[in-house]
């Protein structure tokens, strides 16, 4: 299984990801993880990513490219993956299409925009590992503590209230048009995002078997 997710910031794309990945046996490639990686180790990568994901902007597409093709001749790929975050824009879209990778399945989860600026102002990340959590909506089993590793919890940069509205801007000019693009090709598969991670990942098993 070949598949990526593309759906707004604050979707659930990340916290589906990782649980269809585990249903599946697939890695799932998070570019924004990645790409937080980085900035956490203070890379090359990480110093230029990090003023366009404070500011709600993408990484340049090129530079996008470069790390998903590498990252997907990697060992762990060859039975599969799952894109998070990648494509975002009609380029990398393309640049994929035109690589030997054949993508089975495109899946979407459609949230309300009020929705999202709710999850994406209550949304925790582990300042260690980079699981995510939610004051509301998926919470620590220890306030302020994360349950897979014991790092501390805080709000991503980019879950501050002005970075949202940017993010939510570039979604819908940059990203949204994707779920066209897929849907010309016959592989897009769209599932309806609940109020609980359970009862959305029940809508993605059930969009994902059609
Ligand atoms: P995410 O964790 O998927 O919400 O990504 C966080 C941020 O990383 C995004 O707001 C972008 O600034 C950057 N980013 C992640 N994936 C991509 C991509 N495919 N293209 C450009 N920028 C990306």
């Amino acid at each position: 299984m070949k598949l990526i997710i593309v759906a707004a910031p604050g979707a659930g794309k990340g916290t589906q990801a990782e649980i269809i990945s585990k249903h599946f046996g697939i890695p799932t490639i998070s570019t924004g993880a990645i790409l937080r990686h980085n900035i956490k180790e203070g890379t090359e990568l990480g110093k230029i990513a990090q003023n366009y994901i404070n500011d709600g902007k993408l990484v340049p597409d090129d530079i996008m490219i470069d790390i998903v093709r590498k990252r997907l001749t990697e060992d762990d790929c060859k039975n599969g993956f799952i894109l998070d975050g990648f494509p975002r824009t009609l380029n990398q879209a393309e640049a994929l299409d035109k690589s030997d990778i054949n993508i089975d399945k495109v899946l979407t989860i459609e949230v309300e925009e009020e929705k999202i600026v709710e999850r994406l102002s209550g949304r925790l990340e582990c300042s260690s590992c980079g699981s995510s959590f939610h004051k509301i909506y998926r919470t620590p089993k220890v306030d302020g503590v994360c349950d897979n590793c014991g790092g501390s919890l805080r709000t991503r940069k980019d879950d501050q209230p002005d970075v949202i509205r940017d993010r939510l801007e570039t979604y819908h000019k940059q990203t949204a048009p994707l779920k066209d693009f897929y849907e010309k090709k016959g592989i897009l598969c769209v599932a309806e995002g609940k109020e609980s991670i359970e009862d959305t990942t029940a809508e993605v098993l059930k969009a994902l078997e059609n």
